[in-house]
């Protein structure tokens, strides 16, 4: 059922994106610098019980589908508390996970029993020493078997997330649109945006998607598929013949898909972000911490959703990195 609240251009509001912390066990050069940055004061971040507060009074309003990001979201402890909490509010239908893949293999079966329905994993290579050069972690994991443990655990469809970097890993884009004629996954390629602290990345690396989709196109035709979302999702998807898998871009640089945006973000300090890349923000953890209604500031704050992000006019620059924000 489509409930959720009309925001001033007419987009209907049920996704909400929430971080749980903004630390992470990995340092992504298109993510975090190496020193890490400087991490919010526990007192700060939203407990569960106030994170699950947030959405019981967001469902009625129209939430039924929530994402757990960060920040890696699987480094805070006992999250399977939070998934089971939010999993028993009335009107949440849909809760997926945002995660780098590291801990899956031992996390998904509970993550899973939990109540979570779907993950995400980032992959931005298969090549163990170049995941350690971009993830500049050495965690001994490996993306292929971080997506089958989730998908044994019944958390699929996997879709995988690979930021393109141009001379870095898009020499691998072959090779991870081939995983989707071997298993039904959604191998998504995302549109680098230079934004945050990064300092090694420019435009010059930004691959645009539609030379990925050429580049795809002489593997073998790429035809429009539906894809796996539920609702309007930033990507578009396409699928070779008979894959069981599809193939999705996410074209920040390129091109706007703002007109559909669904979704809303509860960052991990409680500010409730209407744009990924904007500066509008409301505080409703200081709200909540006083025993006020959260319905009011949530119609004030989709009132000042903006119609499109600037990253298209290429006006980036001083953005806070998606680890913060929770991407
Ligand atoms: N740690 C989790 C993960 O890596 O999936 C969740 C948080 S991460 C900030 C969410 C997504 O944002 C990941 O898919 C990541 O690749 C993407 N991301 C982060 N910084 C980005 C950037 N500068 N350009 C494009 N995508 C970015
Ligand atoms: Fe961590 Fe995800 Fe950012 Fe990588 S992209 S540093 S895994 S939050």
């Amino acid at each position: 059922m489509t409930t959720g609240m009309i925001d001033q251009f007419g987009r209907r509001i049920e996704y909400l994106r929430i971080s749980v912390t903004d630390r992470c066990n990995f340092r992504c050069t298109y993510c975090m610098p190496l020193e890490g940055l400087p991490w919010l004061p526990r007192e700060d971040i939203l407990s569960y019980e106030e994170i699950t507060e947030v959405v019981r009074q967001l469902a009625p309003l129209g939430v039924s589908r929530l994402r757990i990001t960060g920040g890696e979201p699987t480094i805070r402890p006992q999250l399977t508390t939070l998934i089971a909490m939010l999993r028993a509010v009335p009107g949440i239908e849909d809760i997926a996970l945002s995660t780098n893949g590291v801990k899956l293999p031992q996390m998904a079966e509970e993550l899973k029993a939990a109540g979570l329905d779907r993950v995400n994993m980032s992959a931005d290579s298969l090549r163990p020493e170049r995941i350690r050069e971009i993830a500049r972690r050495s965690l001994s994991f490996h993306p292929i078997q971080s997506a089958m443990a989730a998908e044994r655990a019944g958390l699929g469809p996997v879709k995988l997330n690979t930021v393109v970097m141009r001379g870095i890993n898009d020499d691998e884009i072959e090779d991870f649109a081939r995983l989707t004629l071997e298993h039904p996954w959604h191998v998504r390629f995302i549109e680098l945006m230079p934004v945050g602290e990064m300092r090694e990345l420019t435009f010059e690396h930004v691959v645009p998607s539609d030379e990925i989709l050429a580049r795809l196109s002489a593997i073998a035709p790429l035809g429009a598929d539906a894809g796996p979302e539920r609702g309007n999702g930033p990507a578009a998807y396409y699928r070779f013949p008979g894959a069981p898998g599809s193939i999705g871009v996410i074209t920040p640089m390129t091109h706007t898909y703002c007109g559909d945006c669904n979704r809303v973000r509860l960052t991990a300090d409680g500010r409730l972000r209407t744009c990924l890349y904007g500066d509008e923000e409301v505080n409703f953890r200081d709200t909540l911490r006083a025993g006020e209604p959260l319905a009011p500031l949530y119609a004030a704050a989709l009132a000042t959703k903006p119609r499109e992000h600037a990253l298209l006019q290429m006006k980036v620059g001083g953005l806070r990195a998606l680890s913060e924000i929770g991407g």
